[in-house]
């Protein structure tokens, strides 16, 4: 009997459906993983609410996924073992290259930019998918018992390390994040995991309740002096870091605004549409101003999400909004693209599903 998968699938605006397709064979150097949940990313509901045309359809989208392998190639990595459950290597590396060699994967050259259509049709990597066969070099191990949804975050917190390490935080350093929606709470949790004191921003009510229940002091900018408050709540010392987490206009405006003598900060958010940075070269050479942006992630920010994870130094279960079986991924995708709201989590199978699994 031939094995199949199911998966979720863009197919256009407002309209993600369930799609089967056979199963891909097992190479000796891969693992067949069963996946248990892939959690909706700003990229992928991006796409389902038609704002961002950067990405070809029907899109089989999904990089927050996490697993647990079942079946080994002849050759995958001893230290793999059935039953390990395991997160993705979302930015793939040939290892081989000069690039990969130096450390900086995300530089690889071996590695396609650009999306690849399979033969079937579809663009996308599967990510919504109840099987999932990976090479055994692009797989995490975790060893804890943390539930799958939480690895799911393995992608997205490896982007923020690699933004932290840009920043070069280290203990007692001040970081202002702006913006606690997923995305700034993990920059906030992985800058306090290095040491950092950090203040969050924000305007939105629930995401404020959101960011102090993570134990987030936090600050509206709306209020008058409220830059006099960030500078008080440091008890006066220098703001070294500050990471932009949304995508707009007035969070650029607002880091220009606190940026102090020496502040380095960072772009870490897109925005659709594309928001204006209204700086002057006077102001970032006299300030000594470091402005630098953040994509992506290298194999050992991914490793170091991973162990932050593992080790529960950063805890991501309250950015965990609701959770949807993936034969209702289309609410799923209405609950992930409602604003204000956090990761929803898509789960592949039904409990009464699991006796059906062949391939266990
Ligand atoms: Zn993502
Ligand atoms: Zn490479």
């Amino acid at each position: 009997m031939e094995e199949r998968m199911r998966f979720g699938v863009i197919t256009a605006a407002h309209q993600a459906e369930v799609h089967e397709r056979p199963l891909p064979p097992l190479g000796d150097d891969q693992v067949l993983l069963r996946m248990e949940t892939c959690n909706i990313c700003t990229t992928d509901y991006g796409l389902w609410t038609g704002a961002r045309k950067n990405q070809p359809m029907p899109m089989a989208g999904g990089h927050e996924n996490a697993g647990v392998i079942i079946k080994k190639g002849k050759n995958a990595g001893s230290h793999l073992n059935i039953g390990d459950r395991v997160g993705l290597v979302a930015y793939e590396n040939c290892g081989q290259c000069r690039e990969c060699r130096l450390g900086h994967t995300l530089g690889c050259t071996n590695i396609e930019d650009d999306w690849v259509q399979s033969e079937d049709g579809y663009w996308g990597d599967f990510g919504f998918a109840n099987y999932y066969v990976a090479d055994a070099r692009n797989v995490i191990k975790f060893h804890s018992d943390i539930p799958f949804e939480e690895i799911g975050f393995l992608e997205n917190l490896s982007t923020v390390m690699h933004g932290i390490r840009m920043l070069d935080i280290k203990p007692f350093e001040t970081v202002v994040v702006i913006g606690a929606g997923t995305m700034g709470l993990l920059n906030a949790m992985a800058a306090r995991a290095y040491g950092a004191e950090v203040l969050v921003t924000e305007v939105d009510e629930k995401k404020i309740a959101r960011a102090k229940e993570e134990g987030f002091p936090v600050i509206h900018p709306g209020e008058a002096g409220y830059q006099e408050q960030i500078r008080e709540s440091f008890n006066g010392r220098a703001l070294n870091s500050i990471i932009v987490a949304a995508g707009v206009t007035p969070a650029n405006r607002q880091a220009l605004e606190l940026a102090q003598m020496d502040t380095k900060i960072l772009f870490f958010a897109a925005g659709y549409p594309a928001p204006d940075l209204p700086v002057g070269s006077n102001e970032i050479h006299y300030k000594r101003l470091r402005l630098m942006g953040t994509f992506g992630a290298e194999l050992s920010d991914i490793q170091i999400a991973a162990d932050l994870l593992d080790s529960g130094r950063v805890k991501v279960s309250g950015l965990i909004e609701a959770h949807y079986p993936l034969d209702d991924i289309q609410k799923a995708y209405e609950a992930a693209s409602t604003p204000g709201a956090y990761r929803v989590a898509v789960h592949m199978w039904k409990d009464e599903e699991e006796s059906l699994c062949t391939l266990r």
